[in-house]
């Protein structure tokens, strides 16, 4: 019999290594290949500026101008890109509308998609999903670094079920992505979660600038290095995931990273959070969005630093050890004091806060029971320490479902509240579903259900 619980171990929580130690390297490969592809990767401004250069030539030579405009038709043609095929061939209606946002700048990133045999072609098809995360972020977007990026991108099977320790892997500095063999689908969304939280601006600049008495994003000032940031790169990649994926994929792995990223998005809003993940200086965004309620660069980084210390600790495989739930209640402890000074009162004074909280305590792997401490007054403690009733998920779940335990994985979108459980099918657990349950914070109920196959 299959190791159920080592088995879904594995398959929820290994997901989603990123190596991002080449970052600069990178960024400056990046530059390189613009340099040395220039003519081919400029083609979109070189067409846009020609056009009208062409209509200026009022007395054209005819017999010596037609070979120019031979060649400038065949460039064009090029990119002339179908726009309905590529929509039929790969599935493509359920974004139709960002495609249709900017139909132009999606041929192009078309063009790029269908003619990268580094992707392999079964993986297509979630390359142009990512088309919708683009759109809605094009605030952030660099068109011509983003094009680059998608060209030079390569997503690959790895020779066994994983890579290295993770399902899945992501590295900036060739812009490869490889996965485990047979992995289910949002393992490799994850990963491109990554590819385009890195390209669509061009890298991520972990630092923020101080004058001595204010932090600003752009200076002047001393440069202050911020934490890597795994709670903003892998909580938000899961979160994101399932904004811009949610018919096919939920939060389902880095659940405490998860948990801490949404119970931040309550306190700064979704929009906040959001662009915190998709600009390049989101870690300083965020650094000063707690700062204007009394939060120190030194409690910043030490918060941080706890979240990256305690899933490079974990391996991937979630709160194992006591000094992980130590590190993990002390970041919690955190967000309750921000909590309390941003709004000047206990959030014990707030259901849906304290309800979260709540899941963030008891929600996670193993059923590890952690144990709130001094960083919590009494009310908060008592109110964390009432019991998640189980029945309320369970009496939604149809005969023939199994898990072989809980963990209640929370996320917040568009105003509302999502609690996903991992089951599996039959006893001798080989399909694991996520059941993904709309729930009322406030009254402990059940709105919906949807039922996802991983
Ligand atoms: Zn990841």
């Amino acid at each position: 019999m299959i190791d159920m619980k080592k088995n879904k171990r594995v398959l929820v929580v290994f997901i989603g290594l990123i190596l991002v130690f080449g970052l600069a390297l990178g960024v400056g490969y990046l530059h390189e290949t613009k340099n040395s592809k220039k003519n081919e990767d400029t083609k979109l401004e070189e067409t846009k500026n020609e056009k009208p250069n062409e209509e200026e030539k009022e007395e054209p030579k005819e017999e010596e101008s037609k070979p120019e405009e031979k060649k400038e038709e065949q460039v064009i043609l090029d990119i002339d890109v179908d726009i309905e095929k590529v929509i039929a061939d790969y599935d493509l209606e359920i974004i139709r509308s960002s495609i249709m946002e900017d139909s132009e700048y999606f041929k192009w990133i078309a063009d790029a998609i269908i003619k990268n045999d580094k992707i392999a072609p079964k993986y297509k098809r979630y390359v142009f999903l990512q088309y919708k995360t683009i759109m809605a972020n094009k605030k952030f977007l660099n068109k011509e670094i983003f094009l680059i990026s998608v060209k030079e991108l390569s997503i690959k099977d790895a020779d066994g079920v994983t890579v290295g320790n993770a399902l899945g892997i992501y590295q900036d500095y060739e812009t490869a992505i490889t996965i485990g063999k047979s992995m289910p689908d949002d393992v490799l969304m994850h990963e491109l979660m990554h590819f385009v939280d890195y390209r669509i601006g061009g890298g991520n600049l972990d630092v923020v600038y101080f004058t001595g008495d204010k932090y600003s994003l752009d200076g002047p000032g001393e440069t202050l290095k911020l934490p890597y940031g795994k709670l903003i790169i892998e909580g938000g990649a899961e979160t994101n995931m399932a904004r811009y994926n949610n018919y096919m994929a939920t939060v389902s792995s880095y659940n405490h990273l998860a948990y801490i990223y949404n119970l931040l998005a309550l306190m700064f809003g979704e929009q906040e959070m959001n662009d915190i993940y998709y600009s390049r200086d989101g870690n300083a965004r965020l650094f000063l969005e707690m700062n204007k309620y009394g939060i120190t660069y030194e409690e910043y980084c030490k918060f941080m630093d706890d979240l990256d210390y305690m899933s490079t600790e974990a391996n991937f495989v979630g709160i194992v050890t006591k000094r992980e739930a130590e590190y993990y209640l002390e970041a919690l402890e955190f967000v309750s004091n921000l909590y309390n000074k941003k709004y000047g009162h206990s959030w014990a004074d707030d259901p849906t806060f304290s309800n979260v909280m709540r899941f963030a305590i008891q929600g996670d792997y193993e059923g590890r029971e952690l144990i709130p401490k001094s960083g919590f007054n009494e009310k908060e403690k008592a109110l964390l320490n009432v019991r998640i009733d189980t029945n309320v998920f369970q009496k939604q779940v149809d005969k023939g479902y199994t898990s072989s335990y809980y963990s209640y994985t929370y996320y917040y979108l568009n105003g509302k509240h999502y609690i996903s459980i991992p089951y599996y099918l039959n006893k001798n657990y080989e399909h694991l579903y996520e059941f993904v349950f709309e729930y009322d914070m406030v009254n402990n109920a059940v709105i919906s259900k949807n039922v996802l196959m991983k």
